[in-house]
């Protein structure tokens, strides 16, 4: 019998995550199919003991229920529980474990795809949602020289490094709302979803270090005003986040199915341009 699997969201039609893990499951000859499944709103833990029944193996989790995968979970990994949200679950028996492949996806493409080192870098987050908490844990463990969150709402940045610097003592972490960015960093991600409304965090050009790489975590969408305000400020290494997107997908499929896929063709075939 087909192996099972889904993503879940409200709204999913928009999603990319069936067309990817059936490419990966084609060129990697795994006998599985990968459907979208729209969630109800206060009804998660309805709908994955639904998809389990019906024989369902793993199920990716897109907004709005990363937290409420969470709260299903029976063993999430350090990683879930230090993002306190889930966009992977695996069933096995009456286990669901539960891990957040977000922040790792995100750190490989950089290092591993856009070949620039965090190491020793002076790296700045834009936001401090859902896609923020799942990057602290990866890019610390880059050893960065030091993070910097700068978010609208201060507080939550703020609660955000308190709770990291708790678990992980002497982290070369901070907080900061936009007025307070000072210095050039050498790579910044836009981890608002100010670009979901065409917006632009309120950050000054002077955050972009000569040679800087400017990162917006949304994806499909062109230029967006954080990535024109960067290439304003004379930045040249900008990206997107379509092959974030791919390699999250790349480790849940791993997780899943024991095989690793190559993603640099998933990438170009997803790959908007940025004009
Ligand atoms: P959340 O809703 O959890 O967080 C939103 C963040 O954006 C908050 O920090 C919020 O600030 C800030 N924000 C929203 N609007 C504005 C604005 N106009 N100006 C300044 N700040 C603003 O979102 P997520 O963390 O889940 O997602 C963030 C982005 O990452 C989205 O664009 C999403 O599409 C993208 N993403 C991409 C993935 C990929 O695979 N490529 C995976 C996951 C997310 P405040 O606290 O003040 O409200």
């Amino acid at each position: 019998m087909t192996d099972r699997y889904a993503v879940i969201g409200n709204p999913i039609s928009h999603t990319k995550s069936p067309l990817i893990h059936t490419l990966f499951a084609q060129a990697t000859g795994q006998d599985m199919a990968y459907t979208a499944l729209l969630g109800t709103p206060g009804a998660f833990a309805q709908d994955v003991a639904a998809f389990r029944q019906a024989g369902g193996l793993g199920m990716n989790v897109t907004v709005p229920f990363k937290i409420d995968a969470f709260a299903c979970a029976t063993e999430p990994t350090d990683r879930a529980r230090m993002a306190g949200a889930v966009n992977a679950l695996k069933f096995d028996g009456d286990r669901i474990l539960a891990d957040n492949f977000d922040g790792i996806g995100l750190t490989r493409d950089v290092t591993h795809n856009l070949g620039v080192s965090m190491t020793g870098k002076r790296v700045l987050i834009l936001g401090a949602g859902g896609a923020t908490r799942g990057m602290l844990m990866p890019f610390l463990a880059e050893q960065p020289d030091k993070l910097v969150i700068a978010n609208r709402t201060l507080a939550t940045a703020e609660s955000l490094v308190n709770e990291v610097m708790a678990k992980a003592p002497g982290s070369p972490l901070a907080a900061c709302g936009y007025a307070d960015v000072k210095g050039g960093f050498d790579l910044v991600f836009n981890a608002t979803s100010a670009s979901l409304q065409a917006e632009l965090p309120p950050l000054p050009v002077t955050a972009f270090a000569p040679g800087c790489l400017a990162y917006e975590l949304a994806y499909g969408k062109g230029l967006t005003p954080f990535l024109k305000l960067a290439q304003q400020a004379g930045v040249t290494q900008l990206a997107d986040g379509v092959g974030m997107l791919v390699e999250q997908a790349a480790e849940a499929f791993e997780w899943w199915r024991g095989v690793r896929p190559v993603t640099k063709p998933v990438i170009a075939q997803l790959t908007v341009p940025l004009v």
